[in-house]
């Protein structure tokens, strides 16, 4: 077919079936992504994070694999959510604001936001542009603006920013940041029975001289997929399924990838109530 001889009419017609076809793509898009999120079959195919597959393996940029990663994530917060972009009542940016105006309410609050709430959000968006969305989230949400905060860094800590982000793979300086105080506050909050050297084999810890060794051992990255990031110490036999603290028991794992061997263990039925 030559695109340049087709009529005024037939060309509007098919440009007309062409987004049709895009956006039905989209969804289609959507709803596997959000499957390979529940299992957690990114992991598998060597990625920590969705975001990493988007990125690294799909070629999306970083901003083009937020919108999918978030609206997935919006996906997962009801079956209202997900009939809705399912059905394309709810477009995927604006269900990418949606997904980030509710998690900016809930670090704020320290709170999971009402899933009446979510409703009320999805119904007061679902006509919107995604601008109003954003507009109106903010006043729905009584979220503050964000703070701005100047400040100048010398040569030598912009070296060692870069150093470190060389160290845990791509991102940017705010990832990095949030990715380093997320850490000091982990450790800060680590109950006091996971901190003790000598914790027993058959505690469900492991003991800080068991989890050095491991960390040392791994270099410091997951065994399944390499990232350096939300690293966790697993029982390879599962603790479930009588696996010892023992310091031949253990590995490290990022989050993603742990979550993905216990869901080949215990069944994505059982895990599926725990992971969002
Ligand atoms: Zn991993």
């Amino acid at each position: 077919m030559k695109i340049q001889r087709l009529t005024d009419q037939k060309l509007s017609e098919l440009t007309g079936k062409c987004v049709a076809q895009e956006k039905a793509a989209s969804r289609k898009l959507l709803v596997c992504l959000y499957e390979v999120k529940r299992r957690r079959l990114y992991s598998d195919w060597g990625y920590p994070t969705l975001f990493k597959y988007l990125t690294q393996d799909c070629k999306y940029s970083e901003a083009e694999a937020m919108l999918r990663v978030n609206a997935v994530a919006l996906m997962g917060r009801s079956p209202v959510a997900k009939e809705k972009i399912e059905s394309g009542k709810i477009g995927m940016t604006t269900a990418s604001v949606l997904e980030r105006g509710i998690k900016a309410k809930e670090k704020q609050d320290k709170l999971e936001v009402e899933s009446s709430v979510c409703l009320n959000l999805l119904e007061m968006t679902e006509k919107c542009s995604y601008r109003q969305a954003e507009v109106m989230l903010q006043k729905a949400l009584d979220l503050p603006a964000k703070k701005k905060v100047n400040i100048a860094l010398s040569e030598e800590v912009l070296a060692k920013m870069e150093k470190v982000k060389k160290y845990y793979g791509e991102m940017n300086e705010l990832e990095l940041i949030e990715v380093l105080l997320d850490e000091k506050i982990r450790e800060i909050n680590l109950p006091q029975r996971e901190r003790k050297s000598f914790a027993s084999e058959t505690s469900r810890y492991f003991s800080t001289r068991i989890k050095r060794e491991a960390i040392t051992l791994s270099g410091g990255k997951c065994e399944k997929c390499g990232s350096k990031i939300h690293l966790q110490y697993d029982h390879r036999k599962p603790y479930g399924k009588s696996g010892l603290s023992h310091k031949m028991n253990v590995r490290v794992l990022c989050l993603g990838c742990n979550q993905r061997e216990a869901i080949k263990v215990y069944g994505i039925d059982f895990m599926g109530k725990y992971l969002n």
